[in-house]
């Protein structure tokens, strides 16, 4: 059966470039890179060269490139590493879980926490975060972009207001990556995630940037790996393949690629609102990246539609991956004040490099057919949708 995959904010695949500049260090060269005989410095000179090619993605040094684990460590790491009692954090209501509920343990543990709120479009106004500063606001983490909408966050103004009151600005981009161009110079952030599996890496890979100086408690103890920052023997065919999937995302940004996606994604939406009645798109008027779409189609319900898509062959998702399944709808709709029906009615669809127009073709010619037979089958009550 065809099978096509329009859920990439939820993982993608590896590119076949990616796994040959993996596969020789697991096997032939698979030294610690902390060990001094050959095969360690072999390691050790693979771990630096992928350094310099995440480095190049966000512009930066490489020694401010810290490895981890991923998305959800290096937030973990921005916060943790950072923010004492007694310090006010501020940060949003549509941020990704690995920020959302770091935040709330934070708060546990005597650190004073805002969430700010979003317009009914998803989007951080720069005016509500000036308002909420503090004499003890230490750090401000705002994603660049939104893992269920696309909606690109004014993230530069941010910076700026974050430098003028010399308050530490932390970035998750893991959506960003590989989709925006990304300058930690011009955005003026101190610590700034990435995920390698959003960006065609290995799952399981990630790095923090932390600005020159900035002083960071790590989460782990052990070894002096990553300047100190990260203990733990590296992940090294994982950061071999997180470099040489940077090096493609650096290329895709100026040839064409990420324009490419987004034709694709704008003739999808545009097919979907014009072939299903009662749809529209959530935050569809602010600047998103190229590859997401997230569509309301009010009576029916979006589980039942994701489930009834992958019977057809199309991967999509009704939320956040880490949220679907969940009873509760997407706290990122939810912010945006999207009526309950109305925010469990609405599914992501988010494309990769690798969409084609067969694909778009397909999911136009299955949509519109698995909607109605739902609406038939399961009428919601549109009288409940406010
Ligand atoms: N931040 C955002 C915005 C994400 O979308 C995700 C994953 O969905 C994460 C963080 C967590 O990343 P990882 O899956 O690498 O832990």
């Amino acid at each position: 059966m065809k099978r096509v995959y329009m859920d990439a904010n939820a993982t993608t695949p590896l590119l076949p470039e990616v796994l040959d500049a993996m596969r020789p260090y697991f096997i032939e060269h698979f030294g610690n890179a902390s060990s001094i005989h050959q095969q360690g410095q072999q390691a050790r000179a693979a771990v630096e060269q992928a350094r310099e090619s995440v480095a190049a993605l966000i512009n930066c040094r490489a020694a401010e490139i810290v490895f981890t684990s991923g998305g959800t460590e290096s937030d973990n790491l921005a916060l943790f590493g950072l923010v004492q009692p007694g310090d006010h954090l501020i940060t949003s209501s549509i941020e990704h879980h690995a920020v959302l509920h770091a935040a709330e343990k934070l708060r546990e543990r005597g650190i004073e926490v805002t969430f700010l709120p979003v317009s009914g479009d998803g989007v951080i106004n720069p005016q509500d975060l000036r308002r909420a500063i503090q004499d003890n606001t230490k750090l401000i983490s705002i994603m660049m972009a939104n893992n269920e909408t696309g909606a690109i966050q004014p993230v530069s103004e941010i910076g700026r207001i974050a430098a003028e009151a010399d308050i530490y600005f932390h970035t998750d981009a893991v959506q960003a990556a590989g989709k925006l161009p990304i300058d930690v110079q011009s955005l003026r952030c101190d610590l700034l995630s990435i995920s390698g599996h959003k960006m065609h890496a290995p799952q399981g890979t990630g790095i923090l940037y932390v600005r020159k100086g900035t002083q960071l408690e790590p989460l782990f103890f052990g070894g002096s790996h990553e300047r100190q920052r990260r203990a733990g023997t590296e992940n090294l065919p994982g950061i071999v393949g997180l470099g040489k999937a940077a090096e493609i995302a650096r290329v895709a940004l100026t040839d064409g690629t990420v324009e490419k996606i987004a034709a694709l994604r704008n003739r999808l939406e545009q097919g979907i609102l014009s072939q299903v009645e009662d749809t529209g798109v959530n935050g569809g008027s602010v600047r998103r990246v190229p590859n997401t779409t997230n569509i309301y189609f009010d009576n029916l319900e979006g589980e039942a539609l994701v489930i009834a898509l992958d019977l057809k062959g199309l991967c999509t998702s009704g939320g956040s991956a880490c949220a679907s399944g969940a009873a509760e709808p997407s706290h990122v709709l939810s912010a945006m004040a999207l009526a309950q029906p109305r925010a469990r009615a609405s599914l992501r669809f988010s494309l990769t490099k690798l969409s084609t127009d067969e694909d778009v073709d397909f999911a136009l010619e299955v949509i519109p057919v698995a909607a109605s037979r739902l609406r038939e089958l399961a009428p919601v009550n549109a009288g409940t949708l406010g």
